[in-house]
């Protein structure tokens, strides 16, 4: 969601005549969108914030803004410590970014949301006029559009799991409407956008959730790839599992974070679910699509997780032969449930022992699953080179990394490898029918 927010930033921005640099130590304007969902992520634009202020205090003329969750979360509180920040936006505000900045003229800017004054009045059906605002801005901004493009349908979360910041910094959900997001879909691919991702914090939730996807897939023949993210493991309707299953390009995958494999656990972090109920669903999804890629998010050391709990959480990593997990060693977070009712008692070295051993699982797990992929032909999306080394790196459409030998001109074609090699993180293929015409151009 925060790549989405700041790429339409920067678009809004663009189309308001300004310029990006490359580096921060060139701009006049340096602008930070933040996360809050773990501590260790404000620590940093914290310690980066204290380098803008020793350029102000050396007399440079520059405007410094604190963007997201972070700005929403520490509220005015922040500007005690950093009174050198201009701009302090929230997540609900990132459209008006170009007309504060307009109007700066050596006055801070405050924009943050109302909803917490708004205790007890639905927002379900308010239009996100800031945000439509902000998703429009592509359109116009960008001059080239890329082939992979996010499109956010809802934003902010109704389920106040304990240890999450999100319901507080994103507010209540609120679900653009079917017309815009099917009109922005349209739009990105009429102008050569091959992958859409849609986005929301629980996108299941999104009432009619199964016609939408069907309506995007079917209004758009030149729409390569459809998928989601991030899945609610609650609210998944056997029909969207149906629209998915029968809906040729829409990608067989699902994130749908557990958080946790025991059930002790998954109550008291308030996930509304058992590992029974989610194990329900990932049966229910491997009965229709046997192949589909399941990725998942873990947290170690939620307070008073025993040795036991942790291994429940292992267990369900195997049973489940996840692609791919994310781990999170938990950080309390201010204002939550869990920081306010449980203590913080698992030791920092117990979370960093169980995370490394809950990636060592996830690694035996994914090295299994990649071999089996080996010798097999698969349409991958190239993306842009590997991190490291000469290698192209490429998806497939269960969000595999695929690394390939070839020109540059693949980035952004689809193209058919064949599966050489595997590891834990990727598979090794080569073009398995030499260059799409497109490349050859
Ligand atoms: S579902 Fe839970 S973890 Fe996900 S955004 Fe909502 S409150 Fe946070």
């Amino acid at each position: 969601m925060n790549i989405l927010d700041s790429e339409l930033i920067q678009n809004q921005l663009l189309s308001s005549g300004y310029e990006f640099v490359d580096q921060a130590e060139k701009a006049n304007i340096v602008l930070y969108n933040t996360c809050s969902v773990r501590d260790l992520s404000e620590q940093k634009v914290l310690s980066r914030l204290g380098v803008l202020k020793k350029r102000k205090d050396q007399g440079e003329k520059l405007v410094v803004g604190l963007l997201g969750c972070m700005a929403e979360r520490t509220n005015t509180d922040i500007l005690e410590k950093n009174p050198h920040i201009d701009l302090l936006v929230g997540p609900s505000r990132l459209g008006e970014i170009g007309g504060l900045l307009h109007n700066l003229r050596g006055e801070r800017k405050i924009a943050l949301s109302d909803f917490r004054t708004r205790k007890g009045k639905s927002l379900e059906h308010e239009p996100m006029d800031s945000l439509e605002a902000l998703d429009a801005a592509r359109l116009t901004g960008s001059k080239a559009l890329k082939s992979q493009a996010y499109i956010r349908i809802t934003r902010g979360c109704n389920k106040f799991c304990s240890f999450c910041v999100v319901p507080r910094t994103r507010g209540p959900e609120v679900h653009r409407s079917f017309e815009s997001i099917l009109n922005e879909a349209k739009s990105l691919v009429d102008s050569g956008v091959l992958e859409i991702t849609l986005l929301g914090q629980t996108i299941n939730h999104y009432p009619e959730f199964a016609k939408l996807l069907r309506e995007i897939h079917d209004q758009n023949p030149g729409l390569k790839r459809l998928r989601f993210m991030t899945s609610y493991p609650r609210d998944f309707t056997d029909e969207a599992l149906d629209v998915m299953a029968s809906s040729e390009r829409i990608c067989k995958y699902l994130h749908i974070p557990a958080q946790s494999g025991s059930d002790q656990i998954l109550r008291r972090m308030n996930r509304g679910y058992t590992r029974e109920q989610y194990l329900d669903l990932i049966r229910r999804a491997r009965e229709r699509m046997p192949n589909i890629s399941i990725v998942g998010d873990m947290i170690v050391g939620f307070p008073g997780e025993t040795e036991e709990d942790f291994e429940a959480s292992l267990s369900l990593i195997r049973e489940v032969r996840y692609q791919n997990i994310f781990v999170f060693k938990y950080s309390p977070r201010p204002g939550t449930v869990a920081d306010k009712r449980e203590l913080d008692d698992i030791p920092m070295e117990i979370k960093k022992l169980r995370n490394n051993r809950m990636l060592e699982c996830q690694n035996e797990v994914s090295l299994a699953e990649h071999q089996k992929a080996i010798g097999s032909r698969l349409s991958v999306l190239v993306e842009g080179y590997a991190k490291i080394g000469s290698k192209l790196q490429a998806r497939t459409q269960g969000d595999q990394i695929v690394l390939l030998e070839g020109p540059i001109s693949l980035i952004g074609q689809l193209v058919e490898v064949q599966i050489t090699q595997a590891s834990a993180l990727s598979l090794t293929g080569m073009l398995s029918s030499g260059l799409p015409p497109e490349a050859l151009a």
